[in-house]
């Protein structure tokens, strides 16, 4: 296959989880129609106020055939962007994915700098960082933040996601025990609220340690984080899984099944409902910006 930067950009991210060291046994019994009325009670057992809106900042962007990332034969390109998405409270806030670092990146299209500042103190102020997967461009934030011993401080991993980076063949995210330690890690099964309005769902498929995160805001408005079950978010609404071509290229194994049974769930009972946010979405996310479902820029108000 003919590397693009974006395949290079991929790959670079999959590096993180060595394919031969992935459990292919992911647990995702859970993705029945019972599912969404557990998240939402759950989304209730945390006292305290809801969060009141959702921003995000864009670091980086490619532009990605729509056939590398999902089954078909359509020959459009899509925006492929590294995300950061700030869930905000009346005072606080908690991040979710810790973006990519510039020095992985030497070679994409398009880079912010004034984003990158931007995720940086965002990542430092917040309450509670949490991560869709334990992949480079969504972790290395965190990893190689200029405030690291803070932002290692609020940053909640799951054990899995810990696992996987504890045996990462990418030695720039590996972490040792003595690393691991410095965080947070938890293990749950399949739901964690984390504050109120905010719950961890397991989605292990993708990586081990891939987990959704629901948002319910004040006003009763919705959303699902997705992270990386689908880059784009054309693979939801149809239903469809990356190329094996594309897999095979990063040296990606996924769990093709759980992947299935995810990708069933997030299209037939969460997407009628609320948005389904794709991690790598940028089309997804600006036309989310303009329904005013997420707003463009970060609040670092009230800390
Ligand atoms: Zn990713």
């Amino acid at each position: 296959m003919k590397t693009t930067p974006m395949l290079r950009l991929l790959a670079v991210a999959v590096l993180a989880g060595s394919p031969t060291q992935l459990r292919l046994n992911a647990q995702t019994a859970h993705f029945t129609n019972e599912l969404l009325p557990a998240v939402r009670r759950a989304a209730s057992l945390i006292p305290g106020d809801a969060p009141t809106s959702i921003h995000v900042e864009r670091l980086s962007r490619e532009r990605m055939p729509l056939g590398v990332a999902i089954e078909t034969d359509a020959r459009d390109t899509v925006a492929a962007d590294n995300l950061v998405f700030q869930v905000r409270f009346p005072r606080g806030w908690i991040v979710v994915d810790a973006a990519d670092d510039r020095e992985f990146e030497p070679n994409v299209t398009f880079w912010s700098d004034e984003a990158y500042r931007h995720i940086h103190e965002l990542l430092r102020d917040a309450r509670l960082v949490v991560v869709t997967h334990e992949h480079s461009d969504h972790v290395a934030g965190v990893l190689r933040s200029p405030f690291r011993s803070q932002v290692e401080a609020h940053t909640l991993l799951t054990r899995a996601q810990v696992q996987t980076l504890m045996n990462a063949p990418d030695a720039r995210i590996r972490m040792d025990s003595a690393v691991a330690a410095r965080f947070a890690v938890l293990d749950y099964e399949p739901l964690m609220p984390i504050a109120p309005g905010v719950v961890l769902i397991k989605a292990p498929g993708h990586t081990p340690g891939s987990q959704l995160v629901y948002v319910r805001l004040q006003s009763g408005s919705e959303l699902i984080f997705a992270g990386d079950v689908a880059w784009n978010a054309t693979g939801i609404a149809l239903e469809r899984q990356k190329p094996a071509a594309t897999l095979q290229a990063f040296g990606l194994i996924e769990d093709r099944d759980a992947i299935a049974t995810e990708l069933r769930w997030l299209k037939n009972v969460a997407m009628p409902q609320m948005p389904v946010v794709v991690a790598h979405d940028g089309a997804q996310v600006e036309e989310l910006i303009k329904r005013g479902l997420i707003v463009a820029g970060f609040d670092l108000r009230n800390r």
